[in-house]
């Protein structure tokens, strides 16, 4: 195990930056690097049971959100900014209540953060057993974990289940600008590339959009196969695929 304290909220850390005006003189890229291959993993449905967050969540959050900002909301008005997505129709539903959309979309996400926190907490969702496995192959790989879900619950997750192997830890921020930086979006995937110092490596998923964001940044993609995936068509091939996490240590 080693342990190195993942990255704080904000952006990447400046001690692990690199140098923009490294010298030129030194070989750039000939060095033999010893540093282990870089394997990354999705948190739902690869390292949590089930496929993700409970829809209701979100509207749930909504209704926090609502009552946060004292707001008198009509059903049709309600419709517009129900569901999980950042859109037209939410906007339209924030133009008619006077709010401003953005600010309201991401403290409706920030209640889902909340909310999604304390459902773990009282362990409605846990750990596939098979995910101790991450334990062993951080012997060999650099390991981390980037995911769709919030920033706040996927460092939950970890301190939660004490998974000190992973040397990066990222969800999405909340907020419009972490929506659309969603998988297949390979920008979170791409930040954990940089803050590790790596460009190889690969990236484990349940999704297809797990698979695409993957080889986007440039990874070779794994599918874990469970029952929840069991008829997924890959859009793109991956690189290898397993019915669990403890097969992985013998196919990578
Ligand atoms: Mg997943």
């Amino acid at each position: 195990m080693t342990p190195s304290t993942s990255a704080p909220d904000d952006a990447a850390p400046d001690d692990a930056a690199p140098d923009d005006a490294a010298p030129d003189d030194a070989a750039p890229d000939d060095a033999a690097h010893d540093d282990p291959p870089i394997l990354l993993f999705d948190m739902d449905g690869v390292l949590v049971e089930g496929r993700g967050t409970d829809e209701t969540v979100h509207e749930r959050a909504l209704d926090d959100a609502i009552a946060e900002r004292g707001l008198d909301v009509d059903p049709e008005t309600r419709a517009l900014l129900s569901g999980y997505e950042y859109d037209a129709d939410f906007a339209r539903g924030c133009a008619r209540l006077g709010v401003d959309p953005v600010a309201f979309y991401g403290l409706r996400e920030r209640h889902g953060e909340r909310r999604v926190i304390d459902r773990l907490e009282s362990g409605v969702r846990t750990l596939y057993p098979d995910a101790t496995v991450v334990q062993e192959l951080a012997e060999r790989y650099t390991v981390g974990v980037v995911s769709n879900n919030y920033d706040g619950v996927v460092r939950f997750v970890v301190d939660h289940h004490g998974l000190d192997a992973f040397a990066h830890v990222r969800g999405r921020d909340t907020g419009v600008r972490g929506f659309y930086r969603r998988k297949p979006d390979p920008h979170y995937l791409l930040d954990a590339l940089d803050s590790l110092g790596g460009a190889d490596g690969c990236y484990v998923g349940d999704r297809g959009t797990d698979l695409l964001a993957a080889t986007r940044a440039g990874l070779d993609p794994v599918l874990v196969r469970r029952p929840h995936n069991d008829g997924l068509v890959p859009p793109v091939e991956p690189t290898v695929e397993v019915d669990s996490l403890s097969a992985l240590a013998d196919r990578l």
